[in-house]
């Protein structure tokens, strides 16, 4: 009774309670997501920010805080400690702690259970035939033998199963989006990841009329297929967000998983979320490179965090642990600093790159995204805005980067365009915005997001 808890499925009324007992200091520590960095205490001593990287930790709706961010601030107004903890920190976290004069680097030298980090190994995929390489086939058959686990990582990103005509080359998008629609075997429909339109699956090309109409990519399903044929006798389950739907199932799986019921268990992105699963020796991550084609800046930055996050799932209690890394581009350095393990190699050279680019953690963007019905409308009020802005923007010293469509142009029928503005001095951007958007007014049908500090630019 002396901790409150606070996450998002409390009922207002429940959250209420537990801001009252803070309030009143009937407790002396508040345990909780995001949203808890806001805790009420009067006489707030400590701060602890576990899994520090994480996105979850910026609001994605307005008002669009960063907890580490008020972390700061609430350390420095109200005389607070801050612990900020992770085995891959975001890179404005590693740049604070390598250069800033009140953060001291502390580094755990031993694994929490004790086991010895896994040795990983990589296979360059562009001589290979299979999805499964055949350094990953051998290893599985030698784990399962020797009654240990295995995990095998999907890149969530890489893992979609689109329709394709063979005679025009059509591609079936959704009608509300910039986007292929992903085909969902099991379901027999055809959906859109980013607004949820279903549709059912065609045979005939809706373009061509041709029936050379085919379905390809790899889907999480056809992974599971494929690994049922490799391994009939032994029991597979899959972890993603299609799987987990159903409540209660995510608990039930990742218990079977612990208990041993459970040999092979195929995840994306979720399996990397700081699980523990004493009996697991081998982590094979099937497509490590699906994530570096994305537009972001932070795209590296991302890719190298997962494949070091999932390779911490190998061997934690033992000494046996393997990690097997399937991917195209061995050289690249996200890739490359991850098979070695080597943590601050990865994020010196990525901080000379993000100061040679002008970005963050050098630099403080802002994205300010418009979005309208009527696709003429949205792109001429960000000419308007962007003129608006440019007017402002070399006296302030700060950039105007893009003024352009977003990478996912239209997202439930609405058309996105955005202006990315970038400066030295995150006061500059601050003041830019309040004297622009002051001036500026978005006429009815138009909205307006400013998204300070973004974590993606999609
Ligand atoms: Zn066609
Ligand atoms: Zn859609």
């Amino acid at each position: 009774g002396k901790v409150a808890v606070l996450h998002s499925a409390l009922t207002p009324s429940q959250r209420l309670k537990e801001w009252k007992k803070i309030q009143r200091g009937e407790v002396r520590l508040a345990i909780g997501a995001r949203s808890a960095i806001f805790a009420p205490f009067s006489d707030l001593g400590l701060i602890i920010i576990d899994e520090e990287h994480e996105n979850s930790y910026k609001s994605g709706s307005t008002p669009r805080y960063h907890a580490r961010q008020v972390a700061q601030r609430r350390m420095q107004s109200e005389g607070a400690s801050l612990i900020m903890g992770s085995a891959t920190p975001s890179l404005e976290a590693y740049r604070l702690m390598s250069e800033g004069e009140h953060i001291t680097a502390l580094r755990l030298k031993n694994r929490v259970a004790g086991g010895i980090l896994p040795s990983v190994e990589v296979v360059d995929m562009n001589y290979e035939t299979h999805m499964f390489s055949r350094r990953l086939v051998a290893e599985m058959q030698k784990t399962l033998q020797a009654k240990r686990q295995v995990i095998l990582f999907l890149n969530r990103r890489g893992f979609s199963y689109f329709f394709h005509c063979n005679s025009c080359g059509y591609e079936l998008a959704c009608p509300h989006c910039a986007v292929a629609l992903t085909y969902h075997k099991r379901a027999s429909t055809m959906v859109c990841h980013y607004c949820g339109y279903r549709a059912r699956p065609v045979h005939v090309c809706p373009s061509c009329r041709s029936v050379d109409v085919s379905y390809s990519g790899f889907g999480t399903e056809m992974v599971e297929q494929e690994i049922t044929a490799l391994f009939p006798t032994h029991r597979i389950a899959r972890l993603d967000t299609d799987s987990t739907q159903k409540k209660g199932h995510l608990q039930e799986v990742i218990d079977d998983f612990k208990e041993g019921r459970i040999d092979i268990l195929l995840g994306t992105q979720m399996v990397a979320k700081g699980l523990n699963f004493p009996l697991v020796d081998l982590v094979g991550i099937v497509n490590a490179d699906s994530g570096l084609n994305i537009p972001d800046f932070r795209s590296q930055e991302r890719t190298f965090s997962l494949l070091v996050q999932v390779s911490g799932r190998a061997g934690r209690y033992s000494s046996g642990g393997k990690v097997i890394i399937q991917t195209h581009h061995p050289h690249n350095p996200a890739i490359a600093y991850a098979i070695d393990g080597d943590v601050d190699a990865f994020y010196q050279q990525e901080l000379v790159v993000r100061r040679e680019t002008g970005f963050p953690p050098y630099a403080r963007l802002a994205n300010l995204v418009l979005r309208g019905r009527r696709r003429e409308l949205v792109q001429s009020e960000t000419d308007r805005l962007n003129n608006l802005l440019m007017g402002y923007s070399n006296a302030m010293g700060v950039e105007v980067l893009v003024a352009s469509e977003c990478p996912l142009e239209k997202i439930a029928g609405n058309w996105r365009y955005h202006i990315l503005l970038s400066s030295k001095r995150g006061s500059a951007v601050h003041h830019l915005l309040a004297s622009a958007l002051k001036a500026y007014a978005p006429p009815s049908g138009i909205y307006l997001e400013v998204d300070l500090d973004p974590l993606q630019l999609l």
